[in-house]
């Protein structure tokens, strides 16, 4: 019998991304989306693949419900607001589903499905101001977000249900990821499609704020591979996932331009707009050796191929937008 995964939040980048590699496995793929699945850009090739549930991640009558009907053998929990800065206009509404739907799912996942395996979608945000870089697992946690607040607390509720009622059940510390499919109000994606948009001559100029805030980005096809194998291994645990690289924004914009075979510093402009002030200034840069040793995880694509292949599926974008206009 095929195994049956539930992802909430499979509608976004890293939700699209899971869904196709457990569907290559062969795996039955539940999900949940806000609103209609047609709405999510991202699935829509596999989109009839997947059987979609109506959950209310924050009500955990409903989870435990759907949990009972669904009897999943993994649960990804990826559904979250997952832009930072935006987590100060709604941080009840963001403490919601980062923090109180993740003990809601360990509720029911211990009530009615004990032997389901989970897999928290945790973020490097938990570190706040890290007091060491790179950051690994013992890093202390000081988050200075509701979101990395929130993030922190589902990452602690998950170590706790594990340690209290053995649960298989595992926190994934995720570090920057990106992919064609960041929506565009996020940095790398901002560079990505500006630098593509100016080479095509159809922007002039990109504005950004700080260009030397450092963080470590990797690809999100092979974060999800890693919350994959999290789940599989026996032993349940917590992951810093990163690539243990840094890089400055100002070197992603440079390798961004480079591929369009411009230079950067006749089209960014500095706008204080953008600059986020000391919460950005950090460095986040993760250790993944644990990952590496224990989990056997290492990332395929390195940051010159995670620039040109984002650049790339937006020149393509652009240029076909361009040829047929609505
Ligand atoms: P996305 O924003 O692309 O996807 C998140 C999904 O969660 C979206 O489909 C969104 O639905 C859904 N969602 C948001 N708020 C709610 C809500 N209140 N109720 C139900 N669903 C909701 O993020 P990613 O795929 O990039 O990230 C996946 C997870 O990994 C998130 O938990 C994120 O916080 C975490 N993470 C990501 C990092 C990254 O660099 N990508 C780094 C660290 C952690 P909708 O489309 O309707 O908005």
């Amino acid at each position: 019998m095929a195994r049956r995964a539930l992802v909430t939040g499979i509608g976004g980048q890293d939700g699209s991304y899971l869904a196709e590699q457990l569907l290559r496995q062969d795996y039955e793929v539940v999900g949940t989306v806000r609103g209609s699945p047609d709405n999510s850009e991202p699935i829509a090739p596999i989109r009839d693949q997947i059987r979609f549930a109506e959950i209310d991640l924050e009500d955990a009558e409903d989870v435990r419900r759907a949990i009972r009907k669904l009897e999943p053998d993994e649960v990804y929990h990826l559904a979250s607001a997952s832009f930072v800065p935006a987590s100060w206009e709604d941080p009840v509404g963001t403490s919601k589903v980062a923090a109180a739907a993740v003990s809601g799912l360990l509720d029911a996942i211990r009530r009615e499905r004990p032997e389901a395996r989970f897999v928290n979608a945790a973020s490097a945000e938990i570190f706040g101001s890290p007091a060491e870089t790179p950051q690994r697992e013992t890093t202390p946690i000081a988050p200075q977000t509701p979101y990395g607040a929130g993030k922190a607390f589902g990452h602690f509720v998950t170590g706790a249900f594990r340690r209290e009622y053995g649960l298989h059940a595992s926190s994934a510390i995720l570090f920057n990821h990106e992919s064609p499919r960041r929506p565009p109000h996020f940095l790398t994606r901002k560079v990505t499609h500006g630098a593509a948009a100016i080479s095509l001559g159809l922007e002039q100029e990109l504005r950004l704020g700080d260009l030397s805030a450092q963080r470590d980005w990797g690809f999100a096809g092979d974060y999800v591979r890693a919350m994959r194998v999290m789940a599989a291994r026996n032993d349940p645990d917590d992951f810093v996932i990163a690539t243990g690289e840094g890089h400055t924004v100002e070197e992603f914009v440079v390798a961004a331009f480079q591929e369009v075979g411009l230079d950067w510093r006749d089209h960014v402009r500095y706008d204080q707009e953008f600059s986020r002030g000391s919460s950005e200034s950090k460095a986040l840069v993760g250790d993944p050796t644990k990952a590496r040793e224990q989990l056997g995880w290492e990332r395929d694509v390195e940051f010159p191929e995670l620039v040109r292949l984002m650049v790339e599926a937006d020149l393509e974008l652009q240029r076909s937008q361009a040829a047929s206009p609505r």
